[in-house]
């Protein structure tokens, strides 16, 4: 084989069957995208940001930035997460990147040998884990329970680590999560902690959802994992509505062995492709830095959300062989499918013939780890949603068995 052994886990199950619905779409079918969770497709982002990314342009910001990310976007991230969550955090110890996709890359090649392991709960969103595969690791899978609210037994966390010869090299959360739009409670992230504290393993926490929470006061890592290893990633991507501008971050507060290490690791990468786009970079500090406008606009962006998740949850439940409860935040819905109803096999079956005979795309539940879902987002208006629940629903009446 000409390609490497381990390249063959790479691919993104979001992105699976993007070719085809192009190919459609060139055939003049009307393809109905409900597969990237990317909300600049239906919503734009603060003005502010629009106006600085032109202006840093005009000004011809066109250089390569520090290795970290330019000085103004990290003292705003500091500012941020001091304001938000009480975070004593020194810019340095911050690494601006092409998005947090780049960022799971830097954490899988600083820290996997052949056959560590890493904790993932599950389901996940994708591309951790063939980033995971790819450095030659392997994960370690805990399930959320579903019929909890997706919450997590951390007994059995406990329980999967005490049972390894070697230890996990970190624990990953997505919180909240992307497929199931659940958001662990305080209570569950200071017994996560412990069990980091009592095995000794750094975690990761994703939190790019965090202002995209509905109903309930978001808890972050760094308010509870004080004293202990961990890394934060966050982004521009969803709550600025500015996927297209390809900024992440990560956040190293604590300053023990672990951390630094991981840190300085980060840096060596991010140095070795030079910087993260310069002009977006100071774009999105402006973003951050007006706050009002930034209020305003989650304010009414947060109530759009919430009215599609509504719509979509609802339509959902109306097709027989779906269930699902409401998310608490983000845009997706990850209902169950009642296979034993049906006559196709499963969930990879399930999206691609979707595709084919109605021109709906969804994500199939398998890339996140759960072959009895499928991944829906509900970012696109009223009636785009409406329109695809209704080919969806008449999918579903033509795929059942004849009893
Ligand atoms: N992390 C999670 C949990 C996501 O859901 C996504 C995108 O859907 C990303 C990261 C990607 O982030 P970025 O656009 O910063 O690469």
């Amino acid at each position: 084989m000409f390609t490497s052994k381990n390249s063959k886990f790479v691919g993104n199950p979001v992105r699976k069957l993007d070719l085809l619905a192009e190919k459609l779409s060139i055939e003049g079918k009307k393809v109905i995208k409900l597969n990237t969770g990317d909300p600049a497709k239906y919503f734009s982002p603060p003005k502010t940001l629009q106006k600085a990314y032109i202006k840093a342009i005009k000004e011809n910001k066109f250089f390569y930035s520090s290795i970290l990310g330019v000085k103004e976007l990290r003292e705003e991230i500091a500012r941020r997460y001091k304001k938000y969550y009480n975070l004593e955090v020194r810019d340095e110890r911050i690494v601006v990147a092409q998005g947090i996709s780049e960022l799971i890359n830097f954490l899988n090649a600083s820290l996997i040998d052949i056959n560590d392991s890493a904790i993932l709960f599950r389901p996940f969103y994708p591309p951790y884990l063939p980033s995971l595969l790819f450095f030659g690791g392997k994960p370690l899978f805990v399930d959320f329970d579903e019929e909890k609210e997706w919450s997590i037994d951390v007994d059995i966390l406990r329980r999967r680590i005490k049972n390894q010869r070697k230890k996990p090299k970190y624990i990953l959360l997505i919180n909240p999560n992307n497929p199931t739009g659940s958001v662990l409670s305080k209570k569950e992230l200071e017994e996560i902690v412990e069990v980091a504290k009592d095995f000794d393993i750094f975690i990761v926490s994703d939190e790019i959802y965090d202002e995209l929470v509905f109903n309930e006061k978001f808890t972050s890592i760094c308010e509870v994992a004080k004293g202990i290893p961990y890394a934060i990633f966050n982004g521009a991507s969803k709550s600025y509505v500015a996927t297209g501008l390809r900024l992440g971050y990560a956040i190293f507060p604590e300053e023990d062995k672990k951390s630094n290490e991981l840190y300085k690791k980060f840096v060596d990468f991010a140095s070795l492709r030079l910087c993260a786009n310069t002009p977006a970079q100071y774009a999105f500090a402006e973003a951050l830095k007006n706050e009002k406008e930034h209020k305003v606009f989650l304010r009414k962006f947060l109530k759009e959300l919430k009215q599609r998740v509504k719509l979509s949850t609802k339509l959902a439940n109306e097709i027989d062989c779906l269930s699902v409860k409401e998310p608490k935040a983000a845009f997706y819905i990850f209902p169950k499918v009642d296979f034993s109803k049906l006559k196709i096999k499963n969930d990879k079956e399930l999206v691609e013939k979707l595709l084919i005979k109605k021109f709906v795309q969804v994500v199939d539940g398998s890339g996140f780890g759960s072959p009895k879902h499928i991944r829906i987002v509900t970012l696109a208006d009223k009636q785009t949603l409406n329109e695809a629940f209704q080919r969806i629903s008449e999918f579903f009446k033509e795929e059942r068995k004849l009893s």
